[in-house]
C-alpha cells in the first residue's frame, strides 16, 4: 500500500507513460463520462507568509501578483493550528495533518529537528513517480533528505551545506552535502547557481542583506530556489514542479508592524513608545535578540526606513512570479499558496508580526476558472492538486478537490496515501544542516538557547506537536 515498490517498475518503460491520456479519454468516451480524467501539468509557487492585506496594501507595486489576482481564480485558506511552516508546508503537499503526516514543526521538543526522513506519508511527487511521472522540486520544507523520485529535487538544506565562504566549485565531500540535491548530479549545477555577495549587495534588497548578514538573509536561499527552478523547468517534461521561497515570512516576524498603519499611527504619536515596548521585552526574556531599532526605540522620522523592509521584500516576490511566469507556458496551472498569513503581534504589537491563519491561494493557466474566488481548507490543496495532476489522492485525506475553481475530471481514490515507515532511523548528532538551522532560527528569535522554540514572539509557534510512536493515539502539547 502506497509503496515505492520494485513492482512498479514494470509499467516505468521510456515514454509509456505518455500514452496513458490518450488512454485514459478513449476510456472515458467509451464510459460517456462528461469530463475525462485528463491530465494537466501544474507548476506550485509555495510563498512563505505571504499575505492578502500586504497583496492588497501594495497591489501598486506588484504587477504579477495583482493580475494573477485579479485574472485567475483565488482563495482565502484556512489553515490549521499550530501555525507552522513545517506542518503547513507537508499538509499543503500530502493532504494529511500533522498527527498523519508526522511533521510535528521544526523541532520534535527534545531539540531534533525535523526533517524529510519523519514524513509518513506520500507527498504529490511520491505518487507520481509511482506512476513513472516526473517532478521538479526547488527548495520545498521537509524534502531533506532529498527524495528519490523520478525527476529532480533540489532538498531544502541544499543552501545550508554552502556557507559563503566556500568555493561553489568545491565538491561536496561530507556526506551530508551528498543527500541535498536528487539526483547528485544536480548538486554542482545548483552551486553553480548560489547567488554571490556581489549580487545580493547589488539587488534592491541588498540593504536588507547587510543589516542582516547574508546567510541570515532569506535572499540568497530564495534566489537559488528559484533559478534551480527556472533552469530545470525549461529543460524537462516533468509534470509537476515546486519551488519554495521562504522571505516574506523572515522578514514579517520581525518588520511587519513598522508597515502596519496603526503601529505607524501610534509610533508617530509617542515616541517613546516603541524604546519603552522593547525594554519590557528584553526584562522578561533577557535572552531574546534585540529586535530592530530596539536599541534608540524607533520614532516617526525612521519609520519609511523600517515600513519598506515588508513591501521590498514582497516586490522581489513579485519578480519571482514574473520570472516562473516566463518559463511556465499557458496550458500549465500555475498556482501560488502561503502556509498562513501575517497581522501584528498581539502581545508584542510594536514589535514583532506573528502568523495570521489565513492564507493565499491563487491560480492562473491550465485548468483554472478564471475569476473564480472560494474559501478554502488547507487540506483542499493537495486533493486539488492529486485531481489537476489526474492522480487517485487517498480517500483517508480530509480535504477535497476544489472544482469550483478548476475544470476538474474525476479520478477515483486509493484508500490511503500513508506511508509505513515509522520505524525509519533518521540518525543522531547533529548535520550541518541542523546547526545552520538553528542558528537561523536562532536569529529570527524563533529558538532560545537552548534550542526551544521561542514563546516569547508568536504566540502559534509556542505549541509543538509530540507525534507519537506508531500505534498509540497522536497527542498534542501546549
Ligand atoms: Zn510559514
Amino acid at each position: 500500500m502506497g509503496s515505492l515498490g520494485p513492482d512498479i517498475e514494470g509499467i516505468r518503460a521510456p515514454g509509456a507513460h505518455r500514452l496513458w491520456p490518450a488512454f485514459a479519454l478513449a476510456l472515458a468516451s467509451v464510459v460517456g463520462c462528461v469530463s475525462p480524467p485528463e491530465r494537466s501539468r501544474v507548476v506550485v509557487v509555495g510563498m512563505d507568509g505571504l499575505e492578502y492585506s500586504a497583496l492588497h496594501r501594495y497591489a501598486r507595486t506588484l504587477p504579477n501578483l495583482s493580475a494573477l489576482l485579479e485574472a485567475g481564480a483565488h482563495a482565502e485558506v484556512e489553515v490549521t493550528s499550530p501555525i507552522m511552516s513545517p506542518i503547513l508546508w507537508t499538509t499543503i503537499a500530502s493532504g494529511y495533518p500533522a498527527e498523519v503526516h508526522g511533521i510535528g514543526g521544526w523541532t520534535n521538543g527534545r531539540g531534533k529537528s525535523f526533517t524529510g526522513a519523519d514524513v509518513q506519508v506520500e507527498r504529490v511527487w511520491d505518487a507520481l513517480t509511482e506512476q513513472g511521472r516526473s517532478s521538479v522540486l526547488a527548495g520545498w520544507l521537509m524534502t531533506w533528505p532529498a527524495p528519490i523520485i523520478d525527476g529532480q529535487a533540489l532538498s531544502d538544506r541544499f543552501v545550508w551545506a554552502y556557507p559563503m565562504s566556500r568555493r561553489t566549485d568545491q565538491p561536496a565531500v561530507d556526506e551530508q552535502l551528498k543527500v541535498t540535491t536528487f539526483p547528485d548530479s544536480l548538486g554542482p549545477i545548483a552551486a553553480g547557481l548560489l547567488p554571490d555577495a556581489a549580487w545580493l549587495a547589488a539587488s534592491p534588497l541588498g540593504y536588507q542583506v547587510a543589516e542582516y548578514g547574508a546567510p541570515s538573509h532569506p535572499l540568497r536561499r530564495d534566489e537559488l530556489h528559484v533559478r534551480v527552478f527556472e533552469r530545470l523547468w525549461p529543460e524537462t517534461d516533468a509534470d509537476f514542479g515546486c519551488v519554495y521561497v521562504n522571505g516574506a515570512d523572515q522578514v514579517s516576524h520581525a518588520y511587519w508592524p513598522f508597515q502596519d498603519p496603526e503601529t505607524q499611527r501610534v509610533i508617530r504619536q509617542d515616541p517613546t513608545a516603541h524604546k519603552r515596548a522593547v525594554d519590557g521585552l528584553l526584562r522578561r526574556h533577557p535572552t531574546r535578540a534585540m529586535p530592530p531599532w530596539g536599541e534608540k526605540g524607533l520614532t516617526g522620522d525612521e519609520l519609511g526606513e523600517a515600513g519598506r523592509w515588508v513591501p521590498d521584500y514582497y516586490k522581489y516576490l513579485d519578480s519571482v512570479l514574473g520570472r516562473i511566469q516566463a518559463v511556465v507556458d499557458d496550458d500549465t496551472t500555475l498556482i501560488v499558496v502561503s502556509d498562513h498569513g501575517f497581522k501584528v503581534s498581539g502581545s508584542q504589537p510594536l514589535i514583532g508580526g506573528q502568523h495570521r491563519g489565513t492564507a493565499v491561494f491563487a491560480a492562473v493557466g491550465g485548468r483554472t476558472k478564471p475569476g473564480a474566488t472560494a474559501k478554502m481548507h488547507v487540506y483542499d490543496v493537495a486533493p486539488t492538486l492529486y485531481a489537476l495532476l489526474g492522480v487517485p489522492a487517498g480517500a483517508d485525506m480530509p480535504g477535497h478537490a476544489r472544482d469550483d475553481l478548476f475544470d476538474l475530471g474525476f479520478v477515483a481514490p486509493v484508500p490511503t496515501r500513508t506511508l509505513e515507515r515509522g520505524a525509519i532511523e533518521v540518525g543522531e548528532g547533529e548535520s550541518a544542516g541542523d546547526a545552520a538551522l538553528r542558528d537561523q532560527l536562532e536569529a529570527l528569535g524563533y529558538l532560545d538557547e537552548e534550542g526551544r522554540p521561542n514563546a516569547a514572539i508568536g504566540e502559534s509557534r509556542s505549541k509543538t506537536i509530540v507525534v507519537a510512536p506508531e500505534g498509540s493515539p497522536p497527542a498534542t502539547t501546549p
